[in-house]
């Protein structure tokens, strides 16, 4: 079976088609600048690879779709009711998965949301001390998001380190335009620093990461702002971005404004750090111990200033990072120190085949429940 799976982005369409279950990956591409969907991905749609299915790492459809579906007018129903909650990731989706019904009618789509992998984080962690009515009326919880990509690093991880999933006490660190952390015990989620909305826990590029809710009603009040004008500002030109006054919050960018001297580049660097620093010391308590910690994401993979810093000082939880390691190479590998009893890895990320195998085993069942 040819899955195909594509990852949209505002104007980027990158996309694999990977023979399942043998994980082959076919052929894959990359379109950047789209400004019309249809057409590029009927070209996709329609190349020389026989598409059996179109696989998306779908973002947000609330409680009902923690995990991986056939897209039918109720997935994307409730894609549409949680769309104020991931408004730049949903509608890209939306707009997406028509486009492939469209071009390919008849194959199905398959949506392998975000919010899967954190279906086991425990009740304690999910919920916020908000009116019940809020929860169960409207769905108001933690959720979670880069599912795939947690889920991707657990295995890999085990993996590197030849260990069982079982047992392992893992961070990990998905660092990139958005980022978030997880805390990974036994393979599975136990926490995650995202929650009803992928506009939570650590900055991300240019959306602003946790933040006392009471602060937007005071200056929406006080300037008399309306929710689009706020949700602009909050998605846009806040985080990294917001932070650093570095236009989009590109790392690199504010690594190049720290080398010329900007205190405020300096200090959103300091923010981010900091906060990462606090979930790596809350998951080892959440977890009762901590083995691993990974990195991943644009930055995860490509920034060891970043990782140094977030490692700094950690030795009395174990944590040693090699510095010659961590400062060159590239690919898969091990930053630790040989002596750190935790060990510190760089990991390249690969949401997609986690969303092909999602998609696959979704496929499977159904065609074994059908007959
Ligand atoms: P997304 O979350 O949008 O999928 P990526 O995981 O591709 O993004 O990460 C993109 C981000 O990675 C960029 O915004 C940039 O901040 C960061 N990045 C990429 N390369 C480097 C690098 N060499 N050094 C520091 N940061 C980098």
């Amino acid at each position: 079976m040819n899955i195909l799976v594509p990852n949209l982005g505002s104007t980027s369409l990158k996309y694999r088609i990977v023979a399942m279950p043998s994980e082959e990956v076919l052929t894959k591409g990359h379109f950047e600048r789209v400004s019309d969907y249809d057409e590029v991905i009927s070209k996709v749609a329609l190349g020389e690879v026989k598409v059996d299915a179109v696989a998306f790492k779908a973002v947000h459809a609330g409680p009902k779709y923690q995990g991986t579906f056939v897209v039918d007018d109720a997935v994307m129903a409730a894609q549409e009711e949680f769309l104020g909650a991931a408004p730049a990731h949903n509608a890209i989706y939306l707009t997406g998965m028509r486009a492939f019904a469209r071009a390919l009618p008849g194959v199905p789509l398959v949506a392998a949301f975000e919010t899967e992998y954190h279906a086991t984080m425990p009740e304690y962690a999910v919920r916020y001390g908000v009116p019940s009515d809020w929860h169960d009326r409207f769905g108001v919880r933690r959720y979670g998001f880069h599912g795939a990509s947690h889920r991707f690093i657990a295995e890999r991880v085990a993996e590197l380190l030849g260990v069982p999933a079982e047992g392992l006490r893992l961070v990990s660190c998905h660092l990139g335009g958005s980022s978030s952390m997880c805390a990974v015990k036994d393979g599975r989620s136990i926490d995650t620093s995202m929650g009803f909305s992928p506009q939570s826990g650590l900055e991300n590029a240019a959306r602003h990461g946790d933040l006392d809710v009471f602060a937007v009603l005071y200056v929406m009040e006080r300037n008399g702002w309306t929710i689009d004008e706020v949700r602009r500002q909050l998605s846009r030109v806040s985080g990294l971005a917001g932070l650093s006054n570095v236009p989009g919050g590109d790392v690199r960018d504010i690594e190049k404004a720290i080398a010329g001297g900007s205190a405020a580049a300096r200090l959103a660097l300091d923010v981010f750090v900091y906060e990462i620093r606090k979930y790596i010391g809350a998951y080892a308590v959440a977890m009762g111990g901590l083995d691993a910690i990974a990195f991943t994401g644009g930055i995860g993979e490509n920034s060891p200033r970043l990782r140094a810093e977030c490692c700094a000082g950690l030795g009395f939880l174990g944590v040693e990072l090699d510095a010659a390691a961590n400062g060159n190479g590239s690919g898969d590998r091990l930053l630790s120190a040989p002596g750190s009893r935790v060990k510190v890895l760089a990991v390249a990320a690969n949401e997609e085949i986690i969303v092909a195998r999602r998609a696959y085993a979704c496929l499977q069942a159904r065609l074994t429940t059908v007959g």
